[in-house]
């Protein structure tokens, strides 16, 4: 029995896949020419497949005060925050964070994956119930791993669901903690999460929620879909990364809860890693105060959004169900998805390509995410480009051309 038997069906299905083409998951950004643009193999090319939502990557704000951290903290803090002491930008930082929440307490972790897995696997203990999104993010997933509750799935995005199941748990003595995501990374679809916190309330269930792709990007102030929803009050925790809007990388949690600060002492993906180098802390600073003074950048996104939705639909592609910076063009197949990838790439356009079974319902998908920085020329050539293709695999039909015009 080989070491790494077990993933032989992956082997294979990635073998298979560069055969066709070079590795898709092996894609190198050669230069970066802005937030939007990268020279991959000599060519131009424009990013439709990141998380930069608001495009501060290049902001000159965020770069300097990076570089001014550099030069006062050094290059890294060599350790984690417990054993080796918080340096001042990341207690500053969660100050601010707690501040923009309306929360009293805030935790910086050194990315969100880690966020998720130390937050979810620290509250819910041997006694206690983790009732999570089928859909969930990896990083929940082996958050319940790593923990000892006992974890039930409820359907992705069912309110009534989730309803049904905690029912059943009514006898239980044990606590229940509900997680869920705001926009979903993969179909950029939204939780329903008026009827999710109800339904959590009437259980008396905590909730968390992670805010991955929607800080910044929802709500009146940008804080996420619990802002627009109206439902701040009921998620008891709220997680996030800095590597989608923020354009740095790092997570956190914010919370009201009184005790949450015992978390900074048993929390093991807290305590025992490095903390993050102080130069990414004061650019995640430095865009979070971007993103609470530019409400523009909001706006200027979701008008790509739309730009890019509604090209997208104009020609007739099967799209996730909800607008928003994540747009999924769902393929027939995970064969014409590579090529579809591929042809896109070769005239110099970026997407994500997404294949089952890391994909809800075992779809294949052509990820783009959307940017506040992308031009409407950028947008408008993609979506040029992606219909031609289209055409060309037959994904789309003539009428979409004429429609087009
Ligand atoms: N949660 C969700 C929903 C995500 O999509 C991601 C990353 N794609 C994470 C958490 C992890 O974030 P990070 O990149 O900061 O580890």
């Amino acid at each position: 029995m080989g070491l790494f038997d077990r993933f032989a069906s992956i082997e294979q299905a990635h073998t298979d896949v560069k055969a066709r083409v070079d590795d898709p998951f092996g894609v190198r950004m050669d230069r970066m020419l802005s937030a939007t643009e990268a020279v991959i193999g000599n060519r131009p090319t424009i990013l439709v497949g990141t998380n930069n939502y608001l495009g501060l990557t290049f902001d000159p704000a965020c770069v300097e005060a990076a570089h001014k951290a550099l030069d006062a903290y050094g290059t890294g803090t060599t350790g984690s925050r417990i054993a080796n002491g918080s340096y001042a930008p990341h207690r500053d930082l969660e100050t601010e964070l707690a501040d923009f929440y309306g929360r009293r307490h805030c935790m910086v972790f050194t990315t969100g994956y880690q966020a998720n897995l130390g937050i979810i696997s620290t509250l819910a203990g041997p006694q206690d119930f983790l009732l999570i999104d089928a859909d969930s993010h990896a990083s929940i997933y082996d958050a319940c791993r790593l923990g000892t509750a006992t974890v039930v799935r409820f359907k992705h995005n069912d309110a009534e669901d989730l309803d049904k199941r905690l029912r059943r748990l009514a006898d239980e003595p044990g606590n229940k903690v509900v997680v869920t995501e705001g926009i979903y990374s993969m179909l950029g679809d939204q939780a329903p999460l008026k009827e999710m916190a109800e339904v959590k309330r009437k259980h008396g269930a905590w909730m968390v929620l992670d805010e991955a792709h929607s800080m910044g990007v929802l709500g009146a102030t940008g804080r996420g879909l619990a802002e627009e929803q109206g439902v701040e009050a009921d998620m008891d925790f709220i997680v996030g990364t800095f590597s989608k809007s923020l354009g740095a990388v790092g997570g956190f949690c914010v919370s009201d809860h009184p005790q949450f600060d015992l978390l900074r002492i048993v929390c093991r993906p807290y305590m025992f890693t490095a903390s993050l180098p102080p130069s990414v802390v004061a650019s995640a600073t430095e865009a979070l105060r971007q993103i609470r003074k530019r409400p523009e950048l909001r706006t200027q996104l979701w008008e790509n959004v739309a730009t890019l939705y509604n090209g997208f639909a104009r020609h007739g592609f099967s799209l996730g169900p909800q607008m928003g910076p994540v747009v999924a063009i769902k393929l027939p197949s995970p064969d014409l998805a590579v090529g579809f990838w591929r042809a896109l790439l070769d005239r110099g356009i970026y997407v994500n390509l997404a294949l089952p079974p890391a994909t809800p319902q075992g779809t294949a998908l052509l990820r783009c995410s959307v940017c506040a920085a992308h031009t409407r020329a950028q947008l408008d050539k993609v979506v040029a480009v992606t219909a031609a293709i289209g055409r060309e695999f037959g994904v789309i039909g003539a009428a979409d051309l004429r429609a087009a015009g």
